[in-house]
């Protein structure tokens, strides 16, 4: 059986960026500027420029905030794509054989790396029961986390060897990578501008403050982090009103 790799990693790099506060202060300010908007809010003060933004992020004027680009390099388990490209508006992934552009499993074989969870992820259904609409779980026992890991790895070791003995017999891979399930890993591009990228950390990353909490799966959540920390460093005052107004997308 070949070697497979197990790991709870996700790797989100950026990659290429355009932009920051002030091309959005720039955007915003055509509005009443016209021209001079180019060179005259270089002019302004930092804290005139916080002022704007934080009056457009309140006000919803959110246009303003497409004026900008980051592209991620994402290694992911499927699952967490599955989830990742649900979000339509202002993101593309960048590849050029699927529809969603990820790394394609039918023009190449897929590497033999596959999820598992970290040991303080928690995992465990608890005695009260799932609730969808706030799903919580326990920590797992060393027993239950063992008999996990147990059985998670026998998934992906057999699922890589029967990948493997399909393609082995000439299987195509698009047919052969059914036996791989949602751990395995995809590489991809996400590219976004911040409105998009702030409606996707507002949905993807659980924050009690927000003024609406969500509560996503934790994977995607920390994806999600890392994106919203590459934001607040390139555009400290859109993330500083980001948080400021409940972490909702203008
Ligand atoms: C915690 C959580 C649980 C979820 N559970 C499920 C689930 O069980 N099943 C499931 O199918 N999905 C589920 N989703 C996915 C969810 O339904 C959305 O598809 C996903 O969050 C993307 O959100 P969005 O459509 O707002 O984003 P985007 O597609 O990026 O759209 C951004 C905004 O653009 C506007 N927009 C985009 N497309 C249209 C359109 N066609 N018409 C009108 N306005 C549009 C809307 O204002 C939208 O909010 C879940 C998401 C989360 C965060």
């Amino acid at each position: 059986m070949s070697e497979i790799t197990l790991t709870s990693e996700i790797t989100v790099k950026l990659v290429d960026s355009m932009g920051g506060d002030l091309s959005i202060v720039r955007a915003a300010r055509v509005s009443t500027a016209g021209a001079k908007a180019v060179a005259d809010p270089e002019r302004e003060s930092p804290e005139a420029q916080a002022g704007l933004i934080d009056f457009l992020m309140k006000m919803r004027h959110g246009s303003a905030f497409e004026h900008s680009t980051l592209s991620f390099f994402v290694h992911a388990p499927a699952f967490v794509w599955w989830e990742w490209v649900r979000h339509r508006v202002g993101m593309s992934i960048e590849c050029p054989e699927l529809s969603f552009n990820l790394e394609s499993g039918r023009y190449r074989q897929l590497e033999p790396v596959f999820w598992v969870p970290r040991r303080e992820r928690p995992m465990v259904v608890p005695s009260d029961g799932f609730k969808p609409t706030r799903p919580s779980f326990d920590l797992a026992s060393e027993g239950i986390y063992n008999a996990a890991m147990i059985a998670i790895e026998h998934a992906a070791r057999s699922g890589w060897a029967s990948y493997q003995a399909m393609l082995a017999i000439g299987m195509a891979n698009e047919v052969a990578r059914t036996a791989l399930g949602f751990g395995i890993y995809y590489s991809g591009y996400v590219t976004a501008n911040p409105r998009s990228l702030m409606h996707f950390v507002s949905l993807r990353t659980h924050n009690p403050q927000a003024k609406y909490v969500s509560y996503p799966q934790s994977e995607i959540a920390e994806a999600g982090a890392v994106t919203e920390r590459f934001l607040a460093e390139g555009w400290p005052l859109t993330h500083a009103a980001f948080v400021k107004h409940g972490r909702v997308a203008p």
